[in-house]
């Protein structure tokens, strides 16, 4: 999968991140000839091709407009979604907490919209490989699409449209992830799959999965339950004598379990 450097010039077709001095942003995909008007500002798309990651495009009385290729998290928060999304903030834990690394042969379920399987695509790099289990057509598609979309087409994924609580067909796996609403069902093809020392990491909203995946993982006797934690991140508003935390955050999505598979 490609990942295009900043420095390259934007090109018909790269998608756009656009964000005005206010913060409020708008993704794109670049297409001669095209004009959108973003409150204020009028952005001619011609303008920009040829143009570097970071450009004002338009400026206003009060105000400016800045193009900018979308990181995978602004990808994320902005692309269609049918079932929810794991947040960045979630993300990026399971990517360090799992130890998804370059190389690594993952299990992943469900797909859902496809977010997390696009971060763990960029961490397992194009030597690793995705397997990721989705019960509904429709998601599976949605999915692919989304996930084509950002980093065009990825042979080292595998999206199947497959009930995993069926069963894992795969064998000497580094890493499961599941984020689906009765992981404990899979608790059990998890310790078939994975190798000696693999890690499993499951999310969920309820504690009450979690309790019931611990328990699914101690009855296997099998791993080694590691830790349930939540992921908090507030952010603060650092302007001029205003020096707090934001009003809002984003307080609940879900707790992660992990373990790590013993060799018995
Ligand atoms: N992590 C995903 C969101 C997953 S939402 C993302 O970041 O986009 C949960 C998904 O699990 C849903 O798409 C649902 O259809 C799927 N699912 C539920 N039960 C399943 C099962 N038994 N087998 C495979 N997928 C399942």
């Amino acid at each position: 999968m490609e990942h295009k450097p900043v420095s390259k010039p934007f090109q018909p077709g790269d998608m756009l991140l656009l964000v005005d001095s206010k913060g409020r942003n708008y993704l794109r995909t670049l297409q001669a000839g095209k004009i959108d008007n973003l409150r204020e500002h009028r952005l001619e798309h011609d303008k920009i091709i040829g143009q570097l990651d970071g450009i004002v495009v338009s400026r206003s009385a009060r105000d400016y407009l800045a193009a900018f290729r979308p990181t995978l998290a602004d990808y994320l928060l902005k692309m269609h979604r049918g079932a929810q999304i794991l947040y960045p903030k979630d993300a990026a834990i399971v990517l360090m907490w799992a130890d998804i690394f370059p190389g690594a042969r993952v299990v992943e379920a469900g797909t859902g919209s496809g977010a997390l399987t696009l971060a763990l695509l960029r961490a397992v790099g194009e030597k690793g490989e995705i397997i990721s289990y989705e019960a509904r057509a429709d998601f599976a598609k949605l999915a692919l699409k989304n996930i084509e979309r950002f980093s065009g087409p990825c042979p080292n994924l595998t999206i199947k449209e497959q009930d995993v609580y069926q069963g894992v067909e795969e064998r000497e796996i580094d890493r499961i992830i599941l984020d689906l609403p009765q992981p404990w069902l899979v608790v059990a093809y998890a310790a078939d799959c994975l190798k000696d020392g693999g890690i499993f990491l499951s999310f969920s909203p309820q504690v009450s999965q979690c309790q019931l995946t611990v328990q699914a993982l101690a009855d296997t006797e099998k791993f080694l339950i590691k830790e349930t934690l939540e992921v908090l991140v507030r952010p603060w508003v650092i302007s001029g004598r205003v020096n707090r935390p934001a009003h809002r955050m984003v307080a609940h999505t879900g707790f992660m379990t992990l373990a790590r598979k013993i060799s018995i």
